[in-house]
């Protein structure tokens, strides 16, 4: 096998080598700690300050309303737990959706633990949030609400304009994880009435290890990591200057660049689901066809777990993925495709691909060939 397709850019992407080239001085000659005095260190301060423009500029906010941080997951921890925390003298109640990914799922479960009441929104077979039943959940005591822009499975976009009215007009705040929909959606906090926004510069081609979240000035919340003073005292920690200034290019690249991105990845993602729907049979298609990240696909092969898909490619040099998930040698399903109300066998079968900035039709074709491939092998 001479060559990796890779398939799964809803995971990680590769770093752009204008970000890589960007990155690479400040891991060696301008090393200086941005907190520092003398000009090594201040250079680096101005530089983070121009990555916070960069990133604010892209999501309609003001630069000093961007934090720092490692990853989306604190991202969605220091927002959900920070503004809970911040605000439970006016209430304990948070609202938030059974689709999330496990960095918002499972910072709700520990405020439970600590005495916060979530309700869990349920989502129609599309797997689009039911806006009555979040009407109806919100009550007197409620401060958050924290839905996903876009699923990182199913690639389905959340009704966000609506849910930002539905926020404000009950004076709650309104977080959204932004993780897979920065650089492939256009996104305006203003506009959107959105509180707070959660990014991960490794989904849209910058480096990993570095996040951002946008908190909208004025709105109380706690820090989760004590230290140094860093990020106006919410975030301690000397900053990943080359990783900082990574996330600020790459984000700029994905605006500039966003329409044509998304035409390609729309180009290739439908190729490859009519050239499955025209050649495999027994298929489900997971998530919504219209309201879907550009590159995101998720079809279940009935008969065949999603697993042994995902190994049967990888020995053919694809990398793609499956919802389910193997915990102690048990094959968990897919918990957003359950919650669109499939059966157990359709999130069983599940194959995520997500197509990225360096794919190819050929890419498809191989991929289409080796499914049909895999699923007549395993179905015979
Ligand atoms: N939120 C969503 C929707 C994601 O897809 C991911 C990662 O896949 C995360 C949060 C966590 O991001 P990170 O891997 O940067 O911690």
């Amino acid at each position: 096998m001479d060559k990796i397709i890779y398939l799964d850019h809803a995971a990680t992407t590769p770093v752009d080598e204008q970000v890589l080239k960007e990155m690479i001085p400040y891991f060696t000659t301008n090393f200086g700690n941005p907190s520092s005095v003398y000009s090594i260190g201040k250079g680096n301060r101005k530089k983070i300050d121009k990555a916070k423009k960069q990133i604010a500029d892209s999501i309609g906010c003001l630069p000093e309303e961007i934090y720092i941080t490692s990853c989306g997951s604190e991202s969605d921890n220091l927002a959900i737990k920070g503004i809970a925390k911040a605000n439970k003298s006016k209430g304990r109640h948070i609202i938030t959706s059974k689709i999330e990914h496990p960095a918002v799922l499972e910072t709700c479960k520990k405020l439970e633990a600590e005495g916060f009441d979530v309700t869990y929104i349920n989502v129609d077979e599309k797997g689009i949030i039911k806006l009555d039943e979040l009407k109806r959940s919100i009550r007197r005591d409620t401060i958050l609400i924290s839905i996903m822009y876009a699923n990182n499975e199913i690639g389905t976009i959340q009704p966000i304009e609506e849910i930002g009215q539905i926020a404000r007009k009950n004076n709650i705040y309104f977080h959204t994880d932004c993780v897979q929909a920065v650089g492939n959606i256009k996104i305006n906090a203003k506009k959107q009435n959105i509180d707070s926004i959660s990014i991960s510069a490794h989904k849209f081609y910058g480096p990993k290890g570095t996040g951002a979240l946008f908190i909208r000035s004025g709105i109380p919340f706690m820090r989760e990591l004590d230290g140094g003073h860093q990020e106006k005292n919410k975030r301690a920690g000397t900053e990943n200057v080359a990783g900082i200034i990574g996330m600020g290019k790459a984000i700029e690249i994905a605006d500039e660049n966003l329409e044509e991105y998304n035409k390609r990845l729309k180009f290739l993602r439908d190729l490859y689901v009519k050239s499955v729907i025209d050649k495999i049979q027994y298929i489900h298609i997971n998530g919504d066809m219209k309201n879907r990240l550009p590159g995101n696909s998720n079809i279940s092969f009935l008969g065949i777990r999603g697993a042994t898909l995902v190994e049967e490619l990888d020995k053919r040099g694809i990398c793609a993925s499956s919802g389910s998930a193997c915990s102690a040698g048990i094959i968990q399903p897919s918990n957003v495709i359950l919650a669109t109300g499939c059966k157990r066998n359709i999130a069983e079968s599940s194959l995520r691909i997500t197509f990225g900035r360096e794919n190819t039709v050929e890419d498809v074709r191989y991929l289409v060939d080796c499914i049909s491939d895999i699923v007549d092998k395993y179905r015979n």
